[in-house]
């Protein structure tokens, strides 16, 4: 029997008692600290009683949600509550992700933060860009750090540039501020980043860059996977929105692609109407993100959340056993260069220790410690043959693309992640033939260094 009584009224007053639960749940838990947050999200006890008593977040995996009638419904659909409706607008299970994620990236943060997964990271990087290509105009362009993603160097350039048209200005390097400046025109819709870069691992000055995008009246979105929030956190250093691949370090298992766009209220922008300029993220979940379909699967928003409990430990930990293997490569004869933001001879690794510290260092260690991360990269000596024999020789880090693994993963990105983009492309990407990507997993780092001195000793 369904109650006929309430009216949409009714249920809108219902959906308005709802939202200040949730927002008494976000205020409860941004007075706790990091790891707390990472653990319980706002996933809390009475949110586990409307849940049989689960204390672990329930994984929605239905497609649709069921209305009381036909009142309720129409309240829903005209978002005039709060509902997920049907899996590809919003989901329960990937309500918590999403929550856990605002919390986290808006972690020491004093404004509001939401959050939006998605179902990669490039559905996240599509996400967080499309909407301000609204309006095309004549001498429309972005303005991007080249030493980014493959595959957000292709969405750019090839999706963005080559099939519409937009004039994608690309940064050589990211530490040299004017060449920020000076790429930046009254057509220029935002301006993007990534750091610490993937594959290169090159640093850029989030502040700064944030200055100078801020005094243009735009936008800076910056591609925080390879640091995570246990790290850095651009929104504290003046970012708008911050994208992640989830896939990477914060579900390490590698049970989940995923991804998330992150923004913080109020970003600086004049595209679009107030509501995205307000509140990006939840403008891009009810409207672009509704109509694209770019939907996070509710298990691999599960996987995301369970791997997320532990990822300051993780990272401080991977961190330390990275800076030993860096330390490693660096003092080999058979290896040219090591890119790892913690050594000091890597371009940018004084902005990289003032802003890379593990969050909550100081109850660990007594003070504040830097941590640089699991992600290096480093040039075999003599050329791209001579990489392949090393990279051939690995006896336990696997050969894969991928990264942010449990597990020590190499790869060669020239004939991987930066194979498409051709010799152009990877030239202006910086990214040289004999150049090998190593992620380091949560192995003991003595296996790992043993592992690479064997094969570097076939040269
Ligand atoms: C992997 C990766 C992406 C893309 O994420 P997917 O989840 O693979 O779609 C974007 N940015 C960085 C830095 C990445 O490492």
């Amino acid at each position: 029997m369904s109650e006929y009584t309430e009216g949409v009224a009714g249920y809108v007053a219902r959906g308005e008692a709802m939202a200040a639960a949730e927002a008494h749940r976000r205020s409860v838990m941004r007075t706790k600290k990091f790891d707390t947050i990472a653990v319980h999200g706002v996933y809390d006890m009475q949110a586990a009683l409307a849940n049989q008593g689960s204390i672990i977040e329930p994984g929605y995996l239905s497609s649709a949600e069921h209305f009381e009638n036909s009142d309720h419904m129409e309240a829903a659909l005209a978002y005039l509550m709060p509902a997920w409706v049907y899996s590809r607008i919003a989901n329960p299970t990937a309500h918590y992700l999403e929550e856990t994620l605002a919390l986290l990236e808006g972690y020491g943060f004093d404004g509001e933060v939401s959050a939006l997964a998605t179902s990669s990271g490039m559905s996240a990087i599509f996400m967080a860009t499309n909407p301000f290509l609204e309006n095309p105009r004549p001498g429309m362009n972005i303005v991007a750090s080249a030493r980014c993603y493959g595959g957000t160097f292709m969405l750019f350039g090839q999706r963005y540039g080559a099939e519409r048209g937009i004039d994608v200005r690309w940064v050589r390097d990211p530490l040299d501020l004017n060449e920020w400046a000076e790429k930046i025109d009254g057509n220029t819709r935002f301006v993007y980043g990534e750091t610490p870069s993937n594959p290169l691992v090159s640093i850029m000055d989030i502040e700064a860059v944030a200055g100078i995008a801020h005094a243009a009246n735009l936008p800076l979105i910056i591609d925080s996977t390879v640091a995570t929030p246990a790290l850095t956190r651009p929104l504290n250093l003046g970012a708008d929105i911050v994208v992640h691949s989830t896939t990477k370090s914060m579900t390490s298992s590698g049970f989940a692609i995923g991804g998330a766009v992150v923004a913080r209220h109020g970003i600086v922008t004049d595209i679009g109407p107030d509501e995205m300029r307000d509140n990006f993220a939840m403008y891009v979940k009810l409207l672009p993100f509704r109509d694209h379909g770019p939907g996070i699967s509710p298990f691999n928003a599960l996987m995301t959340i369970s791997d997320l409990r532990t990822l300051r430990h993780r990272m401080d930990f991977v961190s330390k056993s990275t800076m030993k293997v860096a330390r490693y490569l660096e003092s080999h004869d058979s290896v040219d260069r090591v890119a790892y933001p913690g050594l000091e001879s890597m371009p940018g690794h004084d902005v990289a220790k003032r802003t890379m510290w593990l969050v909550d260092g100081a109850d660990d260690y007594g003070t504040e410690v830097n941590r640089f991360g699991h992600l290096l990269a480093f040039e075999v000596k003599g050329g791209a043959t001579e990489a392949r024999r090393v990279f051939d020789e690995f006896e336990m880090i696997w050969r894969a693309t991928d990264l942010g693994r449990i597990k020590s993963v190499a790869t060669i990105p020239a004939i991987s992640t930066h194979q498409q983009q051709g010799d152009e492309g990877r030239d202006l990407a910086s990214v040289p033939m004999n150049l090998i990507r190593l992620n380091i997993g949560g192995e003991h780092p003595g296996d790992i260094i043993a592992d690479l001195d064997r094969a570097l000793a076939v040269l």
